[in-house]
């Protein structure tokens, strides 16, 4: 794990992502930059630990500073150890159904789905969000899956009758509480990946959980619901890197 600088919240992941590691019995060793950290120091750790054959998996934490070049440095990853499925390599082979990682979030949601025992083939799946982290690789997951996907974002036209079409709603907006009861069908299926810190320091999602508990027949609680998935389906990424970088296998 490489973290650069001081930010609040990328310290927080980093220690649970640590934490969760130490739980599992993965050695994981952490890279803390000072936020001074140039570009080309950052691009030299990341190839050291390219070279390292006793690291099977990368983490660098985003966001980094504002002159690091995020791209660069997520180019530099090898494609092999990228346990957060950014490079565009990874990023390719989501796209054709035939990856070796997923981005951590959107697995997560999509383990959610599957323990839940809902079938997505032929549903109405709306995505609200289309980051490159999250709404993207959510969406090609949910079409991999046979979903029929509606991928929403700020320019969306009348965004209240996408959702209410969706039996399975995923929000990934970073508006708190934006999705309200009234913009969901009735007893749809609901996966709020919103982490918003509000003045109060309370920390709520993207959907209005009271009056959306009202009408769905499933719904991820914030916190406590994406969030620890987010980081077991980085563990499982993990394991997996070490599977193929030591033995080749898949
Ligand atoms: P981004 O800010 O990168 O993307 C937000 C997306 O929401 C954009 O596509 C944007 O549209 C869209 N959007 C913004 N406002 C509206 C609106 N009013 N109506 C419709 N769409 C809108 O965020 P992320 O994808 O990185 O994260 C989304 C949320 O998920 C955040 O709350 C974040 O904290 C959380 N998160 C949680 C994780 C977890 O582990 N639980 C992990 C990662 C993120 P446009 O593209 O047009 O700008």
């Amino acid at each position: 794990m490489v973290i650069v600088g001081d930010d609040p919240a990328s310290r927080i992941y980093v220690n649970s992502k640590k934490k969760a590691c130490a739980e599992l019995g993965i050695y994981s060793e952490e890279h803390a930059l000072p936020v001074s950290t140039t570009e080309e120091e950052l691009l030299k750790l990341v190839e050291e630990l390219n070279n390292k054959s006793d690291i099977s998996g990368i983490l660098v934490q985003l966001p980094l500073p504002e002159h690091i070049n995020e791209e660069n440095i997520i180019l530099a990853i090898d494609p092999k150890k990228d346990v957060d499925a950014f490079h565009p390599v990874n990023v390719g082979k989501i796209m054709v159904g035939n990856y070796d990682f997923v981005p951590c979030t959107p697995a997560g949601v999509m383990e959610l789905i599957a323990e839940s025992g809902v079938d997505i083939a032929g549903k109405e799946c709306v995505v609200v969000g289309r980051s490159n982290i999250v709404g993207k690789p959510q969406a090609m997951l949910l079409l991999h899956k046979n979903g029929t996907v509606t991928v929403c974002h700020s320019k969306t036209k009348d965004l209240k009758e996408k959702t209410k079409k969706a039996d399975i709603l995923v929000a990934a907006v970073g508006v708190p509480e934006m999705i309200t009861g009234d913009m969901i069908k009735e007893g749809a299926v609901v996966i709020d990946v919103g982490m918003n810190r509000l003045a109060d320091k309370k920390l709520v999602g993207d959907v209005h959980f009271e009056s959306a508990e009202k009408v769905v027949s499933a719904i991820t609680p914030v916190p406590g619901g994406v969030g620890p998935m987010t980081i077991a389906m980085l563990m499982k990424n993990t394991v997996k890197a070490a599977v193929i970088n030591r033995t080749g296998l898949k």
